[in-house]
């Protein structure tokens, strides 16, 4: 732990659920401040300084995918987003809102403890995403275009605008350096930043390829731009 105490922000109207957060963000070293509405939680986030913002999604007076959007024209804070709406998880991680991971509710503290830490040594540098730096480039393989200070991808001069950030993370790495194979362990690093990938990890990354898979292949079974090499982790062509 750093000299200074990383701060975060908990933005949450359940205050059973607040307090529980708080009371174990503390004991793991971090100071914390509540807010327990939208607008508090955005006025906080813009007028005070946070290492990390946790965002309830349901809030009252201004919901937590607002929350997130505002914050985001303004801040690279890294958010991660508390959720019980699983299904509405493609859409938080949107790359137009701007979150950077959520966890569904209900969650275990150290899952959430390891996505805290994993996060707040992303956002310092520690680790570098692929497409976090707006480096200004622009890829092109074949039909694929990614312009990377747009954030946007095209295939074929069509444009996929409803890729996740993690999702258009994963595609930079693997564009960048074509025909590398990244592990899965490599990937769970340099995309979430987390420092362990068990089969959990494993699965999320899996699950976010074959999200991608979905919107850039014509034949996911045959794939023209995303390889898997078997148990080692994917490339691309
Ligand atoms: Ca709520």
């Amino acid at each position: 732990m750093d000299d200074k105490k990383k701060r975060i922000l908990i933005v949450e109207d359940e205050k059973n659920i607040a307090y529980t957060l708080a009371y174990n963000i503390m004991q793991a070293g971090y100071t914390c401040d509540i807010a327990s509405d939208g607008e508090e939680g955005l006025k906080k986030a813009l007028t005070d300084t946070y290492d990390l913002i946790l965002l309830d999604l349901m809030l009252p007076k201004m919901d937590g995918f607002t929350v997130c959007k505002n914050v985001r024209e303004k801040l690279s804070t890294p958010i991660i987003i508390l959720t019980a709406r699983v299904e509405e998880v493609d859409k938080i991680m949107g790359l137009d809102t701007g979150a950077d991971d959520y966890v569904t509710k209900p969650f275990s503290v150290n899952e959430l403890l390891s996505r805290i830490r994993a996060n707040i040594r992303r956002s310092a540098g520690e680790v570098v995403a692929a497409g976090a730096s707006g480096t200004g480039e622009i890829i092109e393989i074949r039909g694929l275009k990614i312009d990377t200070s747009h954030y946007s991808v095209e295939l074929n001069g069509k444009p996929i605008d409803d890729i996740t950030k993690k999702d258009y993370e994963i595609l930079v790495l693997l564009a960048k350096n074509p025909g590398k194979v990244f592990t899965f362990e490599e990937i769970c690093s340099k995309v979430w930043g987390y420092d362990f990938c068990g089969e959990d990890e494993k699965q999320t990354v899996t699950t976010a390829v074959h999200r991608l898979r979905a919107k850039l292949e014509s034949d996911s079974q045959n794939p023209e731009y995303v390889h898997n090499k078997r148990g080692v982790g994917y490339y691309l062509k």
